[in-house]
């Protein structure tokens, strides 16, 4: 049987920084990627990673956290976001020192632009594409390190035995081959799960593997009903045009050539935090101040230079997928699906619930970004609790001898992935995806309402049956990408069911969750996170988990 210390599931950002650190400690280190690792969706970050540098004084890690204590609408974990922006400054000083190059200010220091949300410009960057040079970073080092990298193999189950886990079954995708593989400590790294919707920022592996896997294993997801909707996507392909524009100075302009968000922000205007926007440009649609469900992101006054020096990646996308040319005119977007807030439920070390379980990054819900994330917050989160995640899972597995494989689990995954190979049932994979992304665009969008909520729940309660009949066109081992794909659905049918449960259940206004029927917070009823435990065939079952509050006591959310 393959054998690791720490099996790290995921090689994006979150789990190579995992991967990184524990071979550091001089632990043998596993690192598991469905697709090679810097194709991982990190790449496609664009605006950038907050940490209060010190560049300016007025700026300090205290204020860092209350902007992100603020932006969760107080739902966040105050200990686990005090750590977080204690943790930044370092983890920016650890990626420059490892060779990422960031964007300078004239006087060589890093530069930091404004975020949304956030006090201070915070947010460090490599012009508009910081995502793709930390993943390349950190991919150099896993080479320098050796870090043993199983390139396109799909975990497919988690190992847990007498309550501990013990690593994952996986396929190997070059030739079909299901192994296990164990290990002393198990890293979700999985990432997000935007894939659930019919359109979305995320890339095409964006479909919750590690957040099912662990659900499935006994693990609790924490606060799904929190999905952010990002202020600034391009209507025809869902792409996003990041918030660093805003952050130069572009403005948001409706139909009449208003700059609208004053009236619902009035101090920080286009640059309040996502949800606030996301809703403002809604509504400006929905009063019929849009056009063809579109507000504009307007960038010409920025001028050519900074454009292209800045915001270069930004012009191409919206050019390429439009035809309209920034410099020159203003870009129609929408707001659109973008990154989950919630996830696998861990505490302030990535510690999942079950020994010997860790998730970061996007899968994991820490939770630092309760109700709703700012913008250049979740790079930091995959490189601060990738390496606390991998600190504390080396220390566990030192103190521990190799724990058993379920001894089940391998040959009941490959006979359910046998059985789904010679299913006759004549369902569609890419039919039940697509009604699926419809039921939550529906469901679990913007503006909910318990109507709406419902008919998505009961639609994904009937995809999850028309699941089981499925059919595949392709039935041989080598590269079944008909094979993944039908493996990502029914992960991503459970994402679905417990953010439409939880988005039912929770009856007030916080963050990125508004229901039309509730449209304030109600701290008394509801200043707990939403918990989802996985229950074999039926309904999931949903209770409550206590927020941790330090210093911050709840107020009155103003941008
Ligand atoms: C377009 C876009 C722009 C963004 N811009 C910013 C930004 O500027 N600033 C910011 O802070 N945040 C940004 N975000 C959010 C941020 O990029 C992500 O939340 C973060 O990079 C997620 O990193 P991750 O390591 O958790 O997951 P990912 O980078 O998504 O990596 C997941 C990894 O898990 C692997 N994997 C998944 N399932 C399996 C499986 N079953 N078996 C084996 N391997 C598996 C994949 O192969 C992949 O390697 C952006 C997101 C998008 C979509």
């Amino acid at each position: 049987m393959l054998q690791h210390d720490i099996l790290v599931v995921g090689g994006g950002l979150a789990g190579m920084r995992a991967a990184v650190e524990a071979a550091e400690l001089g632990l043998d280190v596993g690192m598991l990627s469905k697709i090679h690792p810097v194709r991982s969706h990190s790449g496609a970050a664009q605006g950038g990673i907050n940490a209060a540098l010190g560049n300016r004084e007025d700026d300090t890690t205290d204020a860092h956290a209350f902007d992100t204590v603020k932006g969760s609408d107080y739902i966040g974990d105050q200990d686990a976001i005090e750590l977080f922006a204690e943790e930044a400054p370092q983890a920016i000083i650890w990626l420059e020192h490892m060779g990422c190059i960031f964007s300078r200010m004239d006087d060589g220091r890093i530069a930091q632009r404004p975020f949304g949300g956030a006090s201070f410009p915070r947010t460090c960057y490599c012009a508009d594409v910081t995502g793709l040079v930390i993943l390349h970073t950190l991919w150099e080092q896993c080479q320098r390190l050796n870090v043993k990298v199983y390139e396109e193999w799909f975990a497919t189950a988690l190992s847990v035995q007498t309550g501990v886990g013990s690593g994952v079954v996986a396929l190997n995708v070059t030739d079909g081959t299901i192994e296990a593989i164990r290990a002393k400590a198990t890293i979700f790294a999985t990432g997000g799960a935007g894939r659930s919707f019919y359109k979305t920022t995320n890339g095409l592996s964006s479909t919750g593997d590690g957040m099912s896997m662990a659900y499935r294993a006994g693990i609790p997801l924490l606060d799904m009903e929190f999905v952010q909707f990002h202020p600034t996507t391009l209507k025809s392909n869902g792409v996003l045009m990041t918030e660093g524009a805003r952050g130069e100075g572009a403005y948001l302009i409706n139909a009449l050539g208003e700059r609208f968000m004053f009236k619902y922000a009035p101090t920080k205007g286009e640059l309040a935090s996502r949800d606030v926007v996301s809703r403002a440009e809604q509504t400006e649609i929905n009063e019929g101040r849009g056009v063809d469900g579109c507000v504009f992101l307007d960038l010409r006054h920025l001028g050519k230079q900074k454009i292209m020096e800045r915001l270069p990646q930004i012009r191409e996308l919206a050019l390429d997928a439009t035809g309209i040319d920034a410099i020159d005119e203003p870009v129609p977007i929408t707001p659109g699906m973008h990154y989950w807030m919630g996830g696998i439920q861990t505490d302030k070390h990535g510690a999942t619930p079950v020994p010997g379980v860790y998730a970061a990054g996007e899968c994991a819900c820490v939770s630092v970004h309760g109700a709703n994330r700012l913008g250049g917050n979740s790079l930091l989160e995959t490189i601060v609790f990738g390496k606390l995640s991998a600190r504390h899972a080396a220390d566990y597995a030192a103190r521990i001898s190799a724990p058993d494989f379920n001894a089940n689990l391998l040959e009941s995954e490959r006979s359910r992935i046998g059985a789904m190979l010679a299913n006759k049932g004549g369902e569609r994979v890419n039919v039940v995806r697509d009604e699926m992304g419809k039921a939550m665009m529906e469901g679990a969008g913007i503006y909910r309402l318990p109507a709406t909520i419902q008919v998505g729940i009961n639609r994904i309660r009937e995809l999850k049956q028309r699941y089981k009949q499925i059919s595949l066109d392709d039935k041989g081992r080598v590269f079944n990408t008909d094979l993944t794909g039908a493996l990502e659905l029914g992960f991503l049918l459970d994402v679905a069911e417990t953010t439409l449960a939880g988005a039912l259940r929770r009856e007030e206004s916080r963050g990125a969750h508004t229901r039309l029927d509730f449209p304030d917070r109600d701290d008394e009823k509801w200043m707990k996170h939403t918990q989802a435990r996985y229950r074999p065939d039926a309904d999931p079952e949903l209770g409550d988990k206590q927020v941790t509050v330090t210093k911050w006591q709840p107020q009155a959310r103003v941008y």
